[in-house]
């Protein structure tokens, strides 16, 4: 069961980090998904919602997307899925259902870094960064490359390339955790793939044009083997290949 002993509502992000360091047990809230499932005692949890991070801001080179926007937020967000060939919303779109949509942040599933992520997937084939409390504005890409430690995920930037894009996963479920998932970005030189629940988190592959060569390492886990999901990883290049070349056109 999940025990909060504080509750603190900070009115700056400042505040909220120097409340997350005091202790090594205290815990920032996100939707509160995963959190709920645990069997921990938080001493202070802290709730970012005072601090305006529900908000995707539309700029002129990219979108800005507060920690505490949630997946349906975006998954429903006209502008943001069109100028990403709606990458996003399609790696959601089998997370659970709307209700859990409608809770879980953009912010907990990025700090999370659940090998399983369909989030991370997505984002990390758009160029896509992360600010946070300790590190600044670092790509995603570095981010899922860190260890744990205390931090506050605050905004996620993804640029406007308007590139041709696409997300493709396996489950065995429609809900279910992905088998495999993969996306893609063709560049005017390369094509950037993404493959995670590997069963490890997603990592990125780059191949020239003309010749695509991926090495993508698989282990087994409950939901496949090895040598399953390598078969898979072809089958879903060759899907990502389709959809990422009809937008072009
Ligand atoms: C039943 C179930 C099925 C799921 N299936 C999938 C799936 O198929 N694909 C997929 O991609 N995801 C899946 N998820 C994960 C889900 O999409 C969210 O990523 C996850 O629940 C975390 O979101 P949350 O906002 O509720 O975070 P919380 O549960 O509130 O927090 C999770 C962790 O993140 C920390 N945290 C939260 N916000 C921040 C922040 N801004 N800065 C720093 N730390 C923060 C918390 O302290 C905690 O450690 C599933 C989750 C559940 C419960």
């Amino acid at each position: 069961m999940l025990r909060i002993m504080n509750y603190a509502t900070p009115e700056s992000l400042d505040e909220a980090y120097a409340l997350l360091t005091k202790n090594k047990k205290n815990m920032i809230l996100g939707g509160m998904i995963w959190l709920k499932m645990e069997d921990i005692q938080i001493p202070t949890a802290i709730d970012l919602s005072k601090l305006g991070l529900d908000q995707i801001e539309e700029e002129d080179a990219e979108f800005k997307i507060g920690a505490m926007v949630t997946l349906r937020q975006l998954e429903t967000h006209e502008s943001f899925n069109k100028a990403t060939c709606h990458v996003f919303r399609d790696a959601v779109k089998d997370i659970v259902g709307v209700q859990l949509r409608n809770l879980a942040t953009v912010g907990g599933s990025v700090y999370s870094r659940f090998s399983f992520s369909d989030v991370i997937c997505s984002l990390l084939c758009l160029e896509c960064d992360v600010q946070t409390h300790a590190h600044g504005r670092i790509s995603l890409e570095e981010f899922i490359s860190l260890p744990y430690e205390k931090d506050i995920v605050e905004y996620i930037y993804v640029k406007k390339t308007n590139l041709p894009s696409a997300f493709v996963s396996v489950r065995k479920s429609a809900t279910d955790l992905s088998v495999l998932n993969a996306s893609c970005t063709k560049y005017a030189d390369h094509y950037r793939f993404c493959f995670g629940a590997r069963p490890a988190i997603a990592k990125v592959y780059n191949c020239d044009l003309d010749h695509i060569d991926l090495d993508v390492y698989c282990a087994d886990n409950m939901r496949g083997s090895k040598e399953y999901r390598e078969k898979l990883v072809e089958g879903l290049t060759q899907k990502l290949l389709r959809k990422v070349e009809s937008y072009v056109g």
